[in-house]
């Protein structure tokens, strides 16, 4: 990805030229010559499906070159801010498997930015501001976008400008009534060089300087300084920063600091659902969603629990590649990758959506054998567990039919069928109904009396044996389906009423009463030795169900854990479903 394309024709270090020679000779003093590039979010909310493409991006340029990435919180905008934002990035950041060179933040340049914020004033090119948001707005010609004019501050002596800007940092201006702006050129075309805001006043503690500051520098004037002190050599953002481009280069050149080279990629996201933190901020505070972690939403955290492995994310966004143009990716493209990933890694298990109990009446009511089974069919190397068959077991009611047919293969009166792995078919002999109508049992016959014919089906099944612990219960089985109806729930041509009407009620389904074979304990301890840990790495095969794996919910005492006898408590096992086995077919 990185060695085609666009990508392949960046500069090499020291090949981007500097307003003076020095520059260069000390920024390749002080890197070695070695790419340097930064993943530099916002602290104000959680990483998406989107962020995992500039963190491959970021961190996979320079893995690639043999550099260095920062991970820096760009953290110029107390208001919006909060402590777990930044512990959830750096944790997310990691788990995709990245691991930043250091971490930084905007914060820690403070000082140096209001320095270079007194040069430029000194160099004529800033000055303070008091223009209302009105005036400013008609200064740049208004909703008309007519002609542009320069405010009466412009030129106002530079002595005045750093005068009025210790005042505006002694907190002598209220928020609103001085700003610091960059003098760029009001009659350029792009927008960019229309005297950008440098510094705004903002009585707002900072969660890192707190009380220090009153006066916060804007990103415009942030983000390519501190890109600058950190030695990026490749600033790589996404598109909607192309006209942010050349003021960046101006106001590296104004203040004759080293300059980076900027470059731009398309966004990426995914279809039926949103990803901007102010839209998923409505669907939690509106509780459409159980949080920031509901694992129908495409935050990394939310694929993070839902159990979908971070390689897969990783293989997804590069099998997407670096292209200039926004791309919305049909979200079966990711689970293309995910089943891909879990069928290589996840052990199979069986497990009963809706079990149904089946007795097997030839065999004596104690009888007990150990199966063993394969951990992954025809793959030795995942390993093997064990598994009890006894004379009555349950299978899933979707695999019984009372009324036969002959286009069908699975239990039926008179019909004889596989159990996985069990070496005789079982043939059913009769069935009771209950009260609502409701088949409550059914009786089969093992047909180890007479010569083996291979079944058309197997089916799963679980047996009653409560001394080996089997079955398993599941508190809840939970399954997930795309939170929107609509391709694009943002589009108000598809979705008139915006997108929180446009929320799929089949979204989630819950179901309680399912059962899972014991070898799910083998899977859960190989991930987990205590609660703390990742239960969403407990995944598995259910056969011919579907992906799923251990949610957050779940409660395992540690008996179960560390096999030590009689706990005192059941455990609660919760599953979220990753993915179906299968691409969905949907009707027309
Ligand atoms: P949003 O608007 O979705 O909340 P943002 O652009 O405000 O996102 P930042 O925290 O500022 O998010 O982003 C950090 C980095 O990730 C930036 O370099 C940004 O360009 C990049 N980024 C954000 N969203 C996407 C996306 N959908 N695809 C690719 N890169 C993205
Ligand atoms: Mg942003």
């Amino acid at each position: 990805m990185f060695f085609e394309g666009d990508l392949a024709r960046l500069h090499k270090p020291g090949g981007n030229k500097q307003i003076k020679a020095s520059l260069m000779e000390q920024h390749l003093k002080e890197t070695g010559g070695i790419v340097h590039t930064r993943f530099p979010p916002e602290p104000n909310g959680f990483l998406h499906i989107g962020h995992a493409k500039a963190i491959n991006v970021n961190f996979g340029y320079a893995q690639a070159h043999k550099g260095v990435c920062f991970l820096r919180y760009d953290d110029t905008n107390p208001e919006a801010e909060e402590e777990i934002y930044f512990n959830s990035i750096l944790e997310t950041v990691k788990w995709l498997g990245f691991k930043p060179h250091k971490v930084t933040y905007s914060s820690d340049y403070f000082d140096k930015l209001y320095e270079l914020a007194i040069q430029l004033i000194k160099a004529d090119k800033a000055y303070i501001c008091h223009c209302s948001g009105e005036e400013i707005h008609q200064h740049r010609g208004g909703d008309a976008k007519g002609s542009r004019s320069e405010c009466k501050h412009r030129n106002r002596p530079i002595e005045e400008s750093l005068a009025e800007f210790v005042k505006m940092k002694e907190g002598r201006y209220k928020e609103g009534e001085a700003i610091l702006r960059m003098k760029m050129d009001m009659q350029e075309g792009n927008p960019q060089f229309w005297d950008l805001v440098a510094y705004r006043v903002l009585f707002t503690p900072h969660h890192r300087t707190k009380n220090t500051w009153c006066i916060y520098p804007t990103y415009d004037f942030t983000h390519c300084l501190v890109d600058s002190f950190e030695n990026i050599t490749h600033s790589l953002c996404t598109t909607e920063f192309i006209q942010s481009r050349a003021s960046y280069y101006w106001l590296c050149d104004a203040l004759e600091v080293y300059k980076p080279v900027q470059w731009e990629y398309g966004r990426l996201s995914v279809t039926n659902t949103v990803l901007s933190k102010r839209k998923l901020l409505k669907l939690v505070q509106s509780k459409l969603v159980s949080g920031w972690d509901d694992p129908r939403l495409y935050t990394l955290p939310a694929l993070r629990r839902r159990g979908v492995p971070p390689a897969a994310i990783n293989s997804f966004v590069r099998d997407v590649g670096v292209t200039t143009s926004v791309t919305t990716i049909d979200v079966k493209r990711l689970e293309v990758h995910i089943r891909e990933h879990l069928n290589e890694t996840a052990p199979r298990l069986m497990a009963l959506q809706d079990p149904v109990k089946v007795v097997l009446t030839n065999l004596p009511v104690d009888h007990h054998e150990t199966l063993t089974v394969p951990n992954k069919p025809r793959d030795p190397a995942m390993g093997e567990h064990s598994v009890p068959f006894t004379s009555t077991i349950y299978i899933d009611r979707s695999d019984f039919r009372a009324q036969d047919s002959k286009d069908y293969f699975r239990m039926a009166p008179g019909k004889s069928v596989g159990l996985l792995h069990v070496p005789y078919p079982v043939t059913c002999t009769d069935f009771e109904i209950d009260v609502h109508g409701e088949v409550s049992l059914i009786r089969c016959h093992y047909d180890n009396d007479t010569p083996l014919k291979k079944p058309k089906t197997y089916i799963q099944w679980i047996a009653d044996c409560p001394q080996a612990g089997s079955p398993v219960s599941i508190s809840e089985l939970r399954v997930y389906g795309a939170l929107f109806n609509h391709e694009n729930p943002q589009d108000k041509t598809q979705v008139p009423g915006g997108y929180l009407t446009d929320i799929n009620p089949d979204s989630l389904k819950v179901s309680k009463g399912a059962l899972v074979e014991v070898g799910v304990w083998d899977v859960i301890r190989s991930h987990l030795t205590s609660q703390s840990e990742c239960p969403e790495e407990v995944r598995s095969q259910f056969v011919r169900i579907g992906y799923f794996c251990l949610d957050k919910d779940s409660i395992v005492p540690t008996p179960f854990l560390d096999g030590s006898k009689d706990p005192a408590h059941a455990p609660t096992l919760v599953f979220n479903r990753i993915v179906t086995l299968k691409e969905d077919v949907k009707k027309d």
